[in-house]
Order: structure tokens, then C-alpha cells, then sequence
């Protein structure tokens, strides 16, 4: 990577934070059940993968699925679980207010989820569990929580509901390029270091969210399948925004694709140096352009140029029961 000059750091157009989390996962009933009933999101979009039809792609979030709420799902029936290693997202975090780790003990033992913890990080207690295909998810008791959005038609009582995505932690073999880029590129600052954990902030307020890298030099690649996780999605707010950061990643001579149209956002892609799919996506249009925000997720929604092959991309996905 070629030294970097603050020229190239857009900086009209900040980074404001996480804006969607996506995974690899199995069956696509048990992913519902899960982020539903045991975590309480709302279903905010049944929709294809559309770089691949035949594949749901599952959208869970807030009640309208702000940026920094959403995880979304390609579920895979039968899939093999994919293989940890290094050049992959470790694990996600999910923000919870800290009154409620009473009731996230109980809630998770009575939907038979084992867990450890708490275990106190950077000043705050963590929750680890693994979702039904073995993803490696967090509860993080953030003081302050309470502020942020959350879905409160889900059977999880509202004082203690998920509020979106606190932060990721990466698995690298080498720590260094991938700190270059994204201090001195895409804008982060290095909180602290303890132990062999680095975390690494970006954005304002509520939308604040965090990058920890582990480093584990001997650890072989990761082998993507169900219960990993494919990309990660950071926020820009504006298409003029998004521009801007195609050129400059391609500034510091990281390939990165054409805009694509994600239908709900706009999106490139590129790939961080320590092997980590990274994708800028856009604030709008967001998921209330196709069905009003009451009615989000509960009928299959498809972009205009998939619409012709409705009645065979139907038949040939698997029903899935809204548990709510
Ligand atoms: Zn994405």
C-alpha cells in the first residue's frame, strides 16, 4: 500500500458506523426462529440473494432496519458449517442496556442457548453464544443502550430488547496493513489495546461502533459456510458519499467493484489487506420502498429485474413460517 496523504481521506463524507452485518447460515425456519424469538429482531425483509435466486436472503433489524440494527442471512439448507480461522469476522456484537442481564441469563438458558459470561471487556460485561449454525454472536451491557432503536413488537420486553450492533471483532494473521487502513484511510481511531485485543472505533453518539482485531499468526485460513460471516457493511450516508469512497479505495490501490444496486442501499465491495470482505452501502433509500413499514418482511419481495421469474424463484424456495 503506497503512503497515504490525508487528500485521500474523503473527508466530506465520514464513515458513520455499522451498516449491516451479513452471514452464511443453514436452515432458513431455524435462522427465523432464532433472530426472532430468541433474539427478538424483527424480520424486515424476505428477499432473494440477487446475485443468486435461488437462495433467500434474509434481513433482521429494528422496526424499519436502520443502519447499524441489521444482520442479515443467506440461509443455505443443509449447508456444512464453514471452518474458523483467520481472514473472517470472529464475532458480532449486539448492544443490550446493562439492566438487563437478568434477564438475558434466564431468557437464553430457557431457549436452551449456552452461553459464557459475563466476561468484562474494555469496561463492559459480555454475553458469548453461538446462533444455530455455530455463528459467534455477543451481548455487550452498554451503559447508555436505552437510547438507541430497537423492534418493540418482539417478545422480548423493551428495557432489555437488542439495540442494533455494537461492533465485530476481525481474526487476522497480521494486524499491521489493515490498522493502516483503516486509521489512516477509512477513518477509525485506535481506542486501546489489552492483552491480544486492539479496538478500533468509528462514528458519533449512538452510531458509534467498534472493529476489535485479534491476531493469531498460526491460525490457517477460515473456510466460509453456515455460521460464518461474509462481510461487513459500513454506513455513508449519500450516493455522492459512496463515490467518493470507491475512489479513494481504489486511491490506495485496494480493488474495489462498481457500485451495485442492493435495491434497499447502494454497494461496493473490497476486500481489507488481512482478507476480510469489506462493503460501504449507503443510508438510502433503506427497506420501506417496497412495502409499507408495517407490513416489512412478511411477503417475498423481489428487485424489478427479478420480478419476470417470480413463480419459478417461489417454487423453488423453502416456505418459512413467520413465528410472529
Ligand atoms: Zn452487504
Amino acid at each position: 500500500m503506497k503512503p497515504l496523504h490525508t487528500e485521500e481521506h474523503p473527508r466530506g463524507y465520514p464513515l458513520l458506523g455499522i451498516h449491516h452485518v451479513t452471514a452464511l447460515a443453514g436452515d432458513p425456519q431455524n435462522n427465523a426462529d432464532f433472530y426472532t424469538k430468541v433474539l427478538g429482531l424483527r424480520l424486515v425483509k424476505k428477499t432473494v440473494n440477487f446475485d443468486a435466486p435461488d437462495v433467500y436472503h434474509l434481513y433482521y433489524g429494528d422496526k424499519i432496519g436502520r443502519p447499524g440494527t441489521i444482520l442479515t442471512f443467506f440461509p443455505f439448507p443443509n449447508a456444512a458449517r464453514g471452518k474458523r480461522g483467520v481472514g473472517e469476522i470472529e464475532a458480532v456484537s449486539l448492544t443490550v442496556p446493562v439492566s438487563s442481564m437478568g434477564f438475558w441469563a434466564e431468557h437464553l438458558s430457557r431457549h436452551g442457548v449456552a452461553f459464557g459470561g459475563p466476561a468484562r471487556r474494555f469496561n463492559e460485561d459480555v454475553f458469548s453464544f453461538q446462533d444455530p449454525d455455530g455463528m459467534r454472536l455477543e451481548l455487550v451491557f452498554t451503559e447508555g443502550a436505552q437510547g438507541r432503536s430497537h423492534w418493540s413488537g418482539s417478545p422480548i420486553p423493551g428495557d432489555s430488547a437488542v439495540r442494533g450492533i455494537s461492533g465485530v471483532t476481525l481474526m487476522l494473521a497480521d494486524h499491521e496493513k489493515t490498522a493502516r487502513l483503516l486509521v489512516g484511510t477509512m477513518g477509525f481511531t485506535l481506542l486501546e489495546t489489552r492483552g491480544d485485543r486492539s479496538r478500533y472505533v468509528i462514528g458519533e453518539g449512538h452510531g458509534r461502533a467498534s472493529l476489535d482485531i485479534m491476531t493469531q499468526p498460526t491460525l490457517p485460513p477460515s473456510r466460509q459456510s453456515a455460521g460464518s460471516v461474509h462481510h461487513i457493511a459500513w454506513r455513508v450516508a449519500t450516493d455522492e458519499g459512496q463515490r467518493a469512497w470507491q475512489e479513494t479505495i481504489a486511491q490506495v490501490n485496494i480493488p474495489v467493484t462498481d457500485i451495485l444496486d442492493r435495491n434497499y442501499f447502494q454497494s461496493i465491495y473490497f476486500r481489507e489487506p488481512g482478507g476480510v470482505l469489506f462493503e460501504i452501502a449507503t443510508d438510502t433509500p433503506g427497506f420501506t420502498i417496497d412495502e409499507p413499514a408495517d407490513g416489512l418482511g412478511s411477503h417475498l419481495q423481489l428487485p424489478h429485474w427479478l420480478e419476470p421469474d417470480r413463480k419459478s424463484i417461489e417454487r423453488t424456495l423453502p416456505p418459512i413460517v413467520l413465528p410472529l
